[in-house]
């Protein structure tokens, strides 16, 4: 066996062995959608022939009720239903997933509990329906106010009614995100300005701002309609940050941009290495117990994880995480944070001493891309820049 230079044998076989679990969160997928979009690689499915509203939800509870023994008596801090499209459901529906996870978790009284909409499928009596089922958080995917820029994408909503969609969020919400997309066909750098400009009117709470990426799978990469170059998408995200900096917005996560004390505690969870549980067709679960870190995933056609929940199996596939997949999965989410993290979270979310990347840790240095101050690890600005090749220092050997 031949050591790896930045990997010396033994370091990383530490075992798995936690004192207290990180904290959970509750992800719940509904795979429909009105129509594909060309750029989407999410595991969303026309609604061709309707929704089978009433067997999914009782399908999720069957999925939620299967799932407890791998967190029994944890308590859950956030929930995010996310899609495909979740506001194709009713009010009904939502209720009555919301009040069975009530009924079978332990739910933190001030748990943040999101909900992602179309504004295509906006009405403003299923926004108040959402809202009295619970749900305190709206995350509209608006992508941007610009109807040639809406068509191009295959969005199914014009920018009249993206504005109403805001509005409508803000009668009955206090705690809204706006996704936004960049790097659009034929979008100027001033025209991705604009999108964030009347965003800012609306004064979010939260703006998620993409650039978009051609993903094997899609329409789009098959084909690629003719993008902004590099140096335009560059000056695109850059205007977008002085933009939002200006008008109070903290960048704290490559894509995230937050007011104070408004940043998204679901997603945070993500990328500061906590646990999830994702129920729904396709829904990704990560779990810690004592021993193992485990993920799962469930089927993904909605027809075959209806099937396989009527059948008391839900998960697909299911694989441990080692070791040195482990140290490295964790920076790939805490890295994405733009103030990084304190060195004593990396133990607590993996169990494991920091020491297990001390090669890696100096190399990052070294090339610039990684900062060490006190207890704090962060990204340089050149990391964020050039994210990838910080994350590929840390990339286990085999990979
Ligand atoms: S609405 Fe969202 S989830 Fe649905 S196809 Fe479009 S991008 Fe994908």
């Amino acid at each position: 066996m031949v050591a790896h230079p930045l990997h010396p044998i033994g370091l990383k076989a530490q075992a798995v062995k936690f004192r207290a679990l990180p904290p959970l969160s509750l992800y719940i997928h509904v795979p429909w959608c009105v129509r594909k979009c060309p750029y989407c690689d999410f595991n969303s499915h026309e609604a061709r022939s309707g929704l089978l509203e009433q067997e999914y939800v009782a399908a999720l509870i069957r999925d939620l009720e299967l799932a407890l023994p791998q967190i029994w008596g944890r308590k859950v801090y956030t929930v995010f239903i996310g899609g495909g499209t979740p506001s194709l459901l009713s009010a009904q529906a939502i209720e009555g997933v919301l009040a069975a996870v009530r009924m079978l978790l332990p739910l933190d009284v001030n748990a943040e509990i999101t909900l992602e909409a179309n504004p295509g499928t906006v009405e403003a009596e299923r926004f108040a329906g959402y809202r009295n089922a619970g749900v305190n958080r709206l995350s509209l995917g608006i992508q941007s106010f610009s109807d040639a820029h809406l068509k191009a994408l295959g969005r199914i909503h014009d920018a009249a009614e993206a504005r109403r969609a805001v509005e409508i969020a803000q009668q009955h919400f206090d705690n809204i995100n706006l996704d936004l997309m960049y790097g659009l066909p034929q979008q100027t750098v001033e025209d991705a300005a604009r999108d964030v400009v009347t965003a800012l009117g609306y004064a979010p709470q939260h703006l998620s701002c993409y650039h978009l990426t051609l993903e094997p799978n899609t329409l789009f990469h098959r084909h690629p309609p003719a993008l902004p170059d590099e140096d335009a998408s560059g000056e695109m995200q850059q205007r977008i940050e002085q933009l939002l900096a200006a008008h109070g917005y903290r960048h704290y996560e490559t894509s995230a941009f937050a007011k104070p004390e408004k940043q998204s505690r679901h997603n945070l969870n993500y990328w500061q290495f906590g646990d999830y549980l994702g129920i729904g067709a396709g829904a990704h679960s990560k779990l810690s117990f004592p021993d193992k870190v485990v993920r799962q995933a469930r089927h993904k056609q909605p027809q075959a994880y209806l099937d396989a929940v009527a059948q008391g199996l839900p998960v697909q596939a299911e694989h441990e995480i080692g070791g040195d997949d482990l140290a490295f999965e964790f920076m790939m989410n805490a890295l994405r944070l733009t103030e990084g993290f304190d060195e004593a979270l990396f133990a607590e979310r993996t169990s494991l001493s920091l020491l297990v990347l001390r090669r890696e840790l100096d190399e990052a240095g070294r090339r610039g891309l990684l900062l060490r101050d006190r207890s704090r690890i962060a990204p340089t600005e050149l990391g964020k820049s050039f994210l990838n090749d910080l994350l590929q220092v840390f990339l286990p050997p085999e990979h």
